[in-house]
């Protein structure tokens, strides 16, 4: 029996763009994603990944389909309790998002506060999940005295505050070095690991994919092309879409 965590089922996004222009940035999309996974949604620029991202805590509202989480259909709730399911799922981000004007430990607080939890017990969370990102001693700086690893470590931390089951990553190591990218996997794979979080993240880069997914969705043009486990569909692509990126080392 399956433990599915995430379905996506035949969602597709259009934006209406000016006039009659209408851009159909995810086609028909389904997928499952199991407790567990890190799952890798991996395509070129413009391919909809980023679309598809945000449909799953809808962000975006799909144009039609629907996101199952645990097995409730996240359009069919009221904001209240849409805000509730969102508990669940912790973002990060390639440009981290993270509030300039606040302290490191404000910023990963921050969450808790919205919840309304108090102060004194915010604060004392917040130093635990720094602790655990590796930032114990950067509690009361502000995000422009961190590096770009340290800045992903705090958004790291803030998204694992209110102790979600799903972490949700839009490339998140892109803008970053190749040596603290492969640190900022490695968190990744030890919170998969430790914490048990299911990882739905979104590259172009066929390495992350390799570092750290166990399962992979190639998608193109808006549509998954192709979709497996990691080592099958790296080592046997069948799609041209994945052959593309597995032969080319992914798109830079
Ligand atoms: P990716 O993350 O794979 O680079 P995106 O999901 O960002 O792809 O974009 C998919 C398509 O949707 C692109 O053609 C993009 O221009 C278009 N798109 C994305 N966001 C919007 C938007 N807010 N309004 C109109 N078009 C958009």
């Amino acid at each position: 029996m399956s433990d599915s965590i995430i379905v996506i089922e035949n969602l597709t996004k259009e934006y209406k763009g000016k006039g009659k222009q209408c851009v159909h940035a995810v086609k028909n999309v389904s997928l499952t994603v199991e407790k567990g996974d890190v799952f890798g949604i991996l395509g070129a620029s413009g391919a909809g990944k980023s679309t598809l991202l945000k449909c799953v805590n809808l962000l975006e509202k799909p144009t039609s389909g629907r996101v199952l989480l645990n097995g409730v259909s996240l359009s069919d709730l009221s904001e209240k309790e849409l805000n509730l399911q969102r508990r669940k799922i912790g973002m990060i981000f390639q440009h981290f998002n993270l509030f300039s004007q606040c302290s490191v430990c404000e910023n990963v607080a921050f969450p808790l506060k919205i919840a309304g939890v108090s102060r004194k017990e915010a604060k004392r969370r917040a130093l635990v999940q720094l602790g655990y990102a590796g930032l114990a001693d950067k509690a009361d700086c502000y995000p422009s005295e961190l590096s770009g690893g340290q800045k992903q470590r705090a958004a790291i931390a803030r998204a694992l505050v209110n102790e979600p089951e799903i972490l949700l990553c839009d490339e998140a190591t892109s803008a970053l070095d190749s040596v603290t990218s492969l640190n900022i996997l490695n968190l990744l794979k030890k919170i998969n690991a430790e914490l048990g979080l299911t990882i739905l993240l979104i590259t172009h880069e066929l390495g992350v994919v390799k570092h750290i997914c166990n399962k992979v969705a190639v998608m193109e043009d808006g549509r998954i092309a192709e979709q497996g486990t990691a080592a099958e569909i790296l080592s046997n692509p069948s799609s041209d879409a994945a052959k593309k990126l597995v032969l080319s080392g992914g798109v830079k």
